[in-house]
């Protein structure tokens, strides 16, 4: 039996952590308008508590707070709590930094950011935490042979050069993980050399059409913007073979 469209299922709840009320207001508006329950707060140190109470099933947190920075806050929410957590800074470059801290933030943003780009975000990230849907699927269809530089889907393959597989690997073995140029090049070129945010991107270029060969249509590397790349697995079809 089909359920009456009138009698959608609960709206997620984000908790939205912002001290500009306009802009927390803002947010509010949009989050809401496009089906999400919201609640905002303003002060640090009430965060951590009324997650732990309320059990919101997104926080957009912003780092710079009165109270208690978003960085205590997103480290005490990750001892009890895996709620995704989408972090805000007015600061581009504190991304990197922030990155490297591994907080367990699902995704950052910069300010000033339009309310679109964060429902955009909120929906991936929430698509994400379903366990039904494409995190389910860790590995993906997808097979790496690290002798011959291949990646195997079914019984098509591809073969890479080094370089493409040292930085596809690595986006592949940590699904949803953010990754930073500096930390892909980091990885890939031992030498240190320098090389350019450029080279990284051609790379990433190369390597999605090669990808798109033996996985047509599907969108494996992400860009996640001002931030870096991530690896997100093929959805599984609900039903379908394992
Ligand atoms: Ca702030």
């Amino acid at each position: 039996m089909n359920l009456p469209a009138d009698n959608p299922p609960s709206p997620a709840r984000i908790l939205i952590v912002e001290d500009e009320s306009r802009l927390a207001r803002l947010l509010a508006d949009y989050l809401e308008a496009a089906g999400y329950a919201t609640h905002c707060l303003e002060d640090g140190r009430e965060v951590a508590g009324w997650v732990k109470a309320r059990k919101p099933d997104l926080v957009v947190l912003d780092l710079m707070l009165p109270g208690r920075d978003g960085l205590e806050i997103c480290k005490e929410i990750r001892t009890f709590s895996l709620v995704p957590i989408l972090m805000a800074t007015a600061r581009a470059e504190e991304i990197d930094r922030l990155l490297g801290l591994e907080l367990g933030a699902d995704d950052y943003l910069c300010k000033p950011y339009s309310p679109r780009e964060v429902v955009a975000r909120v929906k991936a990230i929430l698509r994400r935490a379903r366990p039904d849907s494409v995190m389910a699927e860790v590995a993906g269809p997808l097979q790496l042979d690290p002798d011959a530089f291949k990646v195997m889907a079914g019984d098509r393959s591809i073969e890479l050069t080094a370089v493409e597989f040292q930085l596809f690997a690595t986006l592949f073995q940590s699904p949803g993980r953010i990754f930073s140029r500096a930390r892909l090049m980091d990885n890939i070129y031992a030498d240190q050399r320098i090389v350019s945010d450029r080279t990284i991107d051609s790379h990433i270029k190369k390597l999605r059409r090669k990808l798109a060969d033996i996985l047509p249509g599907l969108e494996l590397i992400h860009s996640v913007y001002g931030a870096g790349y991530r690896y997100e697995p093929v959805p599984r079809e609900p039903g379908g073979p394992e």
